[in-house]
C-alpha cells in the first residue's frame, strides 16, 4: 500500500512538472534537447537510407500490449526512443533516398514545428486559433491565386468572408480529393423543389428525384487510388470510378474520354466529375487539362484536377505552361507536403467558386455558428493543427523564385538521369520525365536486342524474367541501405500494354548529386550479378 501511495504521489508531482517548463538552466530539458539535436543532425547528415535490421526483428521491440503502470523519466524514455525508434527509421532526407515523394525538409521547419506544436492551436474554430484562422485563409488565398490568378479585388472580397471559402486545408491529398468530390456531389444533387438535397436526404432519394441510374467519376488509368476511396465513402461505389486508357505518354486519351461520356449519357448515368491528373503518382505525367476542360464543358459536368504532387509546378514560370487549363477546373488538390517541402499533414483543395463550399456547410450550437468565420464549418476534418503556418512560412522564406529554382532543378536532374539511362547500354528508360519523376529498368544489352526481335510469346517470357530481376535488384538495394529507388508496375505500349515492373525515381532532394545518380546505376549493375537464377536464365536465352 505504502509503495502504491508513493508512486501515486510521485506521479502526481511529475504530472504537474511535465506541464510546466523547467526553470533551472541545468534542467534535463536542455540536456535532452541537445541530445535530440545531435542525434537528429547525425541522422540527417547520414547518407545511409535504412538500417539493416529486418522489420520482423524490429517488431519484437514493439510487442508488448500492456500500458505501463509506472511512469518513466522523460530522459530515460528519450533514450529508449532514440535507440529503438529513431535509429531504426528511414532516412527520407538522404540525397540517395530517391524512391518516393517524401523527401528532405529545410532546416527552419524544425524550430517552426516546435512553435506550432507548442501553441497547439485548433483551427476548427476561431475561439481556439484566433490569428491562425486569418493566416490559414490567407494561405488558401495565395494557393487559389497560384491556380486561378484572379485579380486583387477578388481576393479582397472573398478571402476572409464568413460564408465563403477559397479552399479547404486538410491532412493530405486523399482528404483534399474527397472534399472536392463531396462538394461536387452535393452541388450536383442539390435541393430542388420538395427535395431537400443529398446532404439531408441521402443518395438513394437524390438519384430518384433527379432520375439518374447512377453516377460516375472519370479519370485516367493512372489516377490515384484515393479517388476510389472517395467514391466508396461518398456512396457511389469504387466501380463508379471509370479508368480511361492513357496514350504512350501516360496521359488520358481524350478521344476515349469523349466516347465514354457519350455512352454514359445514353445509359442515363450522370458524370459526377471528370478528374484530370497533374503529375501522376507513378510516372509524373500531366493530362491535357485544357482538352479535358472542353469535354467537361460540353457535358456540363464538374472538372477536378488532382495536382497533389505536380501542383507546385505552378510556382515555376518556366514549367507552368505544362498545366495549362488548370485554371478552368472547378477544384484543384495540391499537397504542400510533396513538392513544397513542408512536413506531412499539409494538403489542400482550392475552389474556383468561393460559394461552392456552401454545399457541405455544417453548423453546430457551441461552435461553427452561422455567420462565424470558423474554418470547421467547411472542412471534413474537425480538430486540426496550425500546419498552414508552415506553408505560410515556407512561401515567405523560400518565395516563388526560390521554389521555381527547386522545381526547375528537379526537372533538369530528371532529364539528366534519363539521358544517362538512355545512353547506358544495359538500361531501358520506360517513361521519360515530364516533371522530376521517371521509370526505368535494368536490361543487359544482349537481352534488349533479343527483346527487339522477339515475338509476343517470347517477349512475355523475357519480361517475366526481367520482372523478377527488377524486383530482386530493388529489394537488395533497399536492404543494402546505401540508396533507395521504389518499384511499380505499369502498362507499357511497346509491350502490347502488358504490365511491366520498373524502378521509379523521384528527384526532389536538392542535394542529390549527379555522382549519386551514377552510383545508383553502378550499384544496380553489381546487384544484378548477385542474382543466381534470373540473370543467368536471361543471358542463356540470348545465346540460343
Ligand atoms: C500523393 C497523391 C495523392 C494522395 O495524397 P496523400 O497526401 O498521400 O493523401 C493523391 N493524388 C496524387 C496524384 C498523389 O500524388
Amino acid at each position: 500500500m505504502a509503495t502504491n501511495k508513493r508512486i501515486a504521489e510521485a506521479t502526481q508531482e511529475s504530472l504537474h512538472r511535465i506541464f510546466t517548463i523547467p526553470e533551472a538552466p541545468d534542467s534535463t530539458l536542455g540536456a535532452i534537447e541537445q541530445e535530440i539535436s545531435q542525434n537528429l543532425a547525425g541522422f540527417l547528415g547520414n547518407h545511409i537510407v535504412a538500417t539493416e535490421q529486418r522489420l520482423t526483428e524490429i517488431e519484437k521491440d514493439f510487442a508488448c500490449s500492456a500500458i505501463p503502470e509506472q511512469p518513466s523519466f522523460v530522459s530515460d524514455h528519450m533514450h529508449h526512443l532514440l535507440d529503438k525508434l529513431v535509429a531504426q527509421s528511414v532516412h527520407t532526407s538522404s540525397p540517395s533516398f530517391i524512391g518516393h515523394m517524401t523527401s528532405a525538409l529545410p532546416y527552419f521547419i524544425l524550430p517552426l514545428s516546435k512553435l506550432m506544436i507548442g501553441l497547439n492551436q485548433n483551427l476548427v474554430k476561431v475561439e481556439t486559433s484566433k490569428a491562425f484562422t486569418p493566416l490559414e485563409r490567407q494561405v488558401l488565398g495565395m494557393m487559389h491565386r497560384l491556380v486561378y490568378q484572379d485579380n486583387e479585388s477578388f481576393y479582397q472580397q472573398w478571402m476572409h468572408s464568413a460564408n465563403h471559402s477559397l479552399g479547404a486545408f486538410c491532412s493530405g491529398g486523399t482528404v483534399a480529393n474527397l472534399t472536392a468530390l463531396w462538394v461536387a456531389r452535393n452541388n450536383l444533387l442539390k435541393a430542388d423543389g420538395n427535395f431537400k438535397g443529398i446532404a439531408r436526404e441521402g443518395l438513394f432519394k437524390a438519384l430518384k428525384h433527379y432520375g439518374y441510374d447512377g453516377l460516375a467519376i472519370l479519370v485516367s488509368e493512372r489516377g490515384h487510388y484515393s479517388l476510389k476511396k472517395s467514391a466508396d465513402i461518398l456512396g457511389i461505389g469504387q466501380e463508379s470510378v471509370i479508368a480511361i486508357p492513357t496514350d504512350e505518354f501516360n496521359k488520358i486519351d481524350c478521344h476515349k474520354l469523349h466516347e465514354k461520356c457519350l455512352s454514359l449519357a445514353q445509359e442515363n448515368i450522370k458524370i459526377l466529375s471528370i478528374v484530370g491528373v497533374a503529375g501522376t503518382t507513378e510516372t509524373g505525367n500531366v493530362d491535357p487539362l485544357d482538352r479535358i476542360a472542353d469535354i467537361a464543358e460540353e457535358f456540363a459536368c464538374n472538372f477536378h484536377v488532382d495536382a497533389a504532387w505536380g501542383g507546385a509546378t505552378l510556382l515555376s514560370n518556366k514549367h507552368r505552361p505544362l498545366l495549362k487549363g488548370i485554371e478552368r477546373a472547378d477544384s484543384v488538390t495540391i499537397d504542400a507536403h510533396k513538392q513544397m517541402y513542408v512536413p506531412m499533414g499539409a494538403g489542400l483543395v482550392v475552389f474556383k467558386n468561393p460559394a461552392a463550399v456552401a454545399a457541405i456547410e455544417h453548423h453546430a450550437e457551441y461552435i461553427l455558428r452561422k455567420g462565424s468565420k470558423d474554418l470547421g464549418s467547411h472542412t471534413l476534418e474537425g480538430s486540426r493543427s496550425g500546419m498552414a503556418m508552415l506553408v505560410y512560412a515556407s512561401l515567405h522564406i523560400i518565395s516563388r523564385p526560390g521554389y521555381e529554382m527547386l522545381i526547375n532543378q528537379g526537372i533538369e536532374k530528371a532529364n539528366y538521369f534519363a539521358d544517362l539511362i538512355n545512353q547506358h547500354q544495359d538500361f531501358e528508360l520506360i517513361t521519360r520525365p515530364e516533371l522530376c519523376l521517371l521509370t526505368y529498368r535494368y536490361v543487359p544489352q544482349a537481352v534488349q536486342q533479343l527483346l527487339a526481335k522477339a515475338d509476343d510469346e517470347q517477349q512475355a517470357e523475357i519480361n517475366s524474367l526481367l520482372h523478377n530481376l527488377t524486383k530482386f535488384i530493388q529489394k537488395r538495394q533497399r536492404e543494402n541501405g546505401k540508396s533507395f529507388v521504389s518499384r511499380t508496375r505499369i502498362e507499357v505500349g511497346r509491350y502490347q500494354g502488358h504490365k511491366i515492373l520498373v524502378f521509379r525515381v523521384v528527384l526532389a532532394n536538392p542535394l542529390t548529386s549527379k555522382d549519386i545518380l551514377l552510383d545508383v546505376l553502378a550499384e544496380q549493375i553489381e546487384l544484378a550479378k548477385e542474382s543466381e537464377t534470373f540473370l543467368p536464365k536471361l543471358l542463356a536465352m540470348t545465346k540460343k
